[in-house]
């Protein structure tokens, strides 16, 4: 029971004390001091209400008067009249003066505007009141004998103090009201005055009442003390009594009185000690109940905290029920989901397990077919297998007919001559048209080799080459002469060709040749990329090349990026090789290569030379090209040089400029180009010795000089009168070199031997074209059936792989289709156990609702009964 509860109950006690036998309002009418009041339904033993009343008086001298104050019934001097609680106040009249609460001690002010019934003149005295265990203790007051009434109103139904209230009185420490209970007497909200109560003021002048609570805590609206005027005589009243009803005397004597005295007293003592069993009947039963109460209390409560328990329990059943319901949703979405993707995943299966097993229907048909065309292959092996006999007997033959024909082609070259000279005259300069140069040059024979000069007046000196070149030829002209050499170079022979001829005439040109018009080394090594390309099936070449410069006889690498201290000397292997060590050799696989690898040599050349072309002009520049080559189907490896020398200036030095470094500079030129000059004419009268010893250049060149090697030499001259005896010079330099000048045995052939020899290099031509011709076919032939043989084979294995591969993903496949099936059957049953637990819930839920549907009707059934 909460504190609203317990004061709903405390204003209304009446609901707990239902029992009738315990008197709340006194019967009036019944009362000897009936007043005019209408007669309460309660019926009552007279006997007893008189005696309740009674009971409460202890002064057989005060009386109870059920309303309030009024003044007309006030005859005697008022000493005080306190109005307890409240304010002092005065009437209008000023007949009387109502002090303010005051000579108390202890005990709670209160006050209401509650309005009090029959309250008299001055109803405001029972507005307030003062409450509690207290007393009043009122001083000074002469000795004699005083009349105390007290005033008291029930205000417990408004604002005051809650509870039941029965209280005793003293005044000068004897009680003068026992178990006073003003609601029993007038109910709530009326005054109720206890008059006359008799006291008498000793020498101290002290009036004391105290007010102590017997249930509750006593409640008392006003304080009159009036001087008793009339005060019967103690010995009269011992002989009179009053009459109740009349007010008459009435005598009695006083041993009746006394009798009448030891009656009531008895009365009293025995109605005292019955209220007192019957109060204590009640404070048990009271306890009791309080008691009771406070376990119905506990009880409610608890069952109020498993209430709220159940519905917390219900709440959280519910949000599981739910949860639960979401997850079966989801996990049925999903089920429905995966059914279907695992469903079309088995039928996707299934369609390509039927075109695998199509596949390998057809498969192992074609692989029956294989196996039956086996013995037809064995048979085409064997006929390939003779054939290929054929055709490395072939191969013998074409590589002996190979040989045969590298022989004639030599043969051929060497009638032409091993050494030759071709003399090619430039075109004169701008300059020495603008000065009107004249030509000393006749190219009328020129297609014959002759050259004439004209020498002065009408002289004329010819001269005859293997070649020569008029201004009019171009770079094109000389170099398809040239060819030839170059294709001896990937036959594997050394070949050497020079540049000769005074500064200006065209050797670089003739060499290098200008961006526009390149020269015979880029076409050189051209050609050499683009035969060794045409041979590539049969032949394997490995082409490198060097940049060199002879100045001073001094070697130097003009490819070194890193400027070597260290001379670079020619040395001779142990195979009798000459070669310069620690030259660099750059490899180059296409022209490309090669014109980066001559760009850098030409840059390289141009450093630490203050005129380029002066410098040039008395050096030698080598081009080597270095060939190795390797025949595919022999085996046979070459290796070979081509050397491209761009000569230094040949002219002679005046005499007076000879001085110094300038004559150093000429005679070593000078000495290298005799030497050079000795060797190719010891070369061309097949002289015992070779003075290769002489210079730098004849001795790096030595081995591409003689023997096998070919050797070309460009004579160049200038057509313009101004370098006549220059000219006359180099050409007859170039006609001792050629040997022509002692008529060698050689050359000099008879013309029916020679045409005897055309004859048959004529027929050798036709034989081995034939013979080419006739390996080529077989060749082609032999490659077809080699290709077709492979390519059955090819188609075979690749079938046989075809069908492994097959078989193997079909067993994936298969293996596939078990695992995805056994994961669906898992997949169901957990699907399954799913359901079940949420069915298994869903009926503890709906369990759950029953039992708490019972419950609430019972719990609030029972809460009502507590
Ligand atoms: P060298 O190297 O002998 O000193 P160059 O090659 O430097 O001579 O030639 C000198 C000049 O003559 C160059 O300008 C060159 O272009 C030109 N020249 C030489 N020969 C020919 C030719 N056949 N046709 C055209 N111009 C030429
Ligand atoms: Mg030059």
């Amino acid at each position: 029971m909460d504190d609203s509860q317990l004061n709903a109950f405390l204003q209304n006690p009446d609901t707990l004390f239902a029992n009738p036998s315990i008197p709340r309002v006194f019967d009036w009418e019944k009362n000897d001091m009936a007043l005019n009041q209408d007669k309460p339904s309660s019926a009552m033993d007279e006997d007893e209400e008189e005696s309740s009343v009674d009971s409460m008086l202890c002064d057989s001298n005060s009386r109870l008067i059920p309303f309030g104050f009024s003044k007309s019934n006030c005859t005697d001097e008022v000493m005080m009249f306190i109005n307890a609680g409240g304010e002092a106040l005065n009437e209008a009249d000023s007949r009387m003066k109502f002090l303010g609460d005051s000579y108390f001690e202890g005990g709670n002010v209160m006050q209401t505007n509650e309005h009090i019934t029959q309250a008299g003149d001055c109803p405001f005295i029972y507005q307030s009141a003062r409450f509690g265990n207290f007393c009043y203790r009122f001083n000074n007051f002469p000795p004699g004998d005083y009349f105390v009434d007290l005033h008291f109103a029930e205000i417990i139904n408004t604002n005051g103090p809650k509870g039941m209230r029965v209280f005793n009185v003293y005044m000068q420490e004897e009680k003068v009201l026992s178990d006073f209970d003003i609601f029993s007497v007038v109910g709530a909200n009326k005054p109720l005055q206890v008059v006359d109560l008799r006291v008498s003021v000793k020498g101290d002048g002290l009036i004391a009442l105290r007010f102590e609570g017997v249930i509750g805590g006593p409640i008392v609206c006003g304080i009159c003390v009036r001087r008793a005027q009339n005060i019967p005589d103690p010995q009269a009243s011992q002989e009179y009594l009053k009459c109740n009803n009349c007010a008459a005397d009435i005598e009695v004597s006083s041993a009746q009185k006394k009798l009448m005295r030891t009656k009531v007293t008895d009365k009293y003592e025995k109605k005292i000690q019955e209220l007192t069993t019957q109060c204590q009947l009640k404070t048990h039963e009271c306890h009791e109940a309080w008691m009771s109460l406070t376990s119905a209390n506990e009880q409610l409560e608890k069952v109020r905290m498993e209430l709220d328990n159940k519905i917390f329990q219900t709440r959280t059943l519910d949000e599981t029920v739910g949860k639960q319901a979401e997850n079966l949703k989801n996990i049925t979405s999903r089920y429905e989901h995966d059914k279907k993707y695992w469903a079309a995943a088995v039928n996707d299966l299934q369609e390509k397990i039927m075109i695998m097993k199509n596949e390998h229907a057809q498969l192992s048909l074609d692989a029956h077919a294989c196996a039956e065309s086996i013995p037809e292959l064995n048979k085409m092996v064997t006929g390939v297998q003779a054939l290929v006999a054929q055709s490395e007997d072939l191969k013998l033959k074409y590589s002996e007919e190979q040989a045969k024909r590298k022989e004639l082609y030599n043969q051929i070259q060497e009638t032409k001559g091993n050494i030759r000279v071709f003399c090619r005259c430039r075109p004169l300069g701008k300059e020495e048209i603008s000065a009107g140069c004249a030509l000393v040059v006749d190219f009328d024979a020129a297609k014959d080799g002759d050259l004439g000069i004209l020498t002065g007046g009408s002289t004329k000196k010819t001269f005859k080459f293997d070649r020569v070149y008029t201004p009019k030829d171009n770079q094109v002209d000389v170099f398809a002469d040239a060819s030839p050499l170059v294709t001896s170079v990937l036959d594997g022979y050394n070949v050497c060709i020079f540049a000769y001829g005074q500064t200006g005439t065209g050797k670089t040109f003739t060499m290098e040749g200008t961006d526009q018009n390149r020269g015979v080394n880029y076409r050189t090594l051209e050609q050499l990329f683009q035969i060794a390309k045409e041979r590539s099936e049969t032949f394997m070449y490995n082409i490198s090349v060097s940049v060199l410069e002879v100045y001073n006889e001094q070697i130097r690498d003009l490819l070194s990026t890193s400027p070597t201290s260290k001379r670079l000397e020619i040395k001779q292997s142990a195979e009798g090789f000459h070669h310069v060590p620690g030259i660099i050799e750059a490899k180059v696989d296409n022209i490309k290569e090669v014109w980066n690898v001559l760009q850098i040599g030409s840059n390289l050349r141009a450093v630490g030379s203050t005129n380029v072309n002066e410098h040039s002009s008395r050096s030698h520049c080598i081009l080597r090209i270095m060939v190795k080559s390797k025949n595919l189907m022999t085996g046979d490896c070459t290796k070979s040089n081509l050397w491209l020398v761009d000569l230094a200036g040949s002219e002679r030095l005046a005499k007076t400029d000879a001085q110094g470094e300038r004559l150093k500079e000429a005679q070593n030129i000078n000495k290298s180009l005799s030497a050079l000059g000795d060797v190719i004419y010891a070369l061309a009268t097949k002289s015992s010795h070779i003075p290769y010893r002489n210079s730098k250049l004849t001795h790096l060149l030595q081995d591409s000089l003689g023997g096998d090697s070919k050797t070309l030499m460009f004579v160049q001259i200038s057509p313009s009168e101004r370098d006549l005896s220059e000219t006359l010079s180099s050409l007859n330099f170039a006609t001792r070199v050629r040997g022509i000048e002692l008529g060698p045995a050689k050359r000099q052939v008879d013309t029916s031997e020679l045409q005897k020899m055309k004859t048959l290099l004529d027929k050798a031509r036709q034989e081995a074209r034939s013979k080419d011709e006739s390996v080529r076919k077989l060749e082609e032939s032999l490659q077809n059936v080699e290709s077709k043989a492979k390519g059955r084979d090819q188609v075979y294995k690749t079938q046989q792989e075809k069908i492994k591969e097959l078989e193997c993903q079909l067993e994936l496949k298969t293996s596939m289709q078990n695992q995805s099936e056994e994961q669906v059957s898992q997949l169901s049953d957990r699907l399954k156990g799913r359901e079940e637990i949420c069915t298994g819930l869903q009926q503890k839920v709906k369990e759950l609702e029953t039992k708490l549907k019972e419950r609430q009707p019972s719990e609030s059934a029972s809460y009502q009964q507590k």
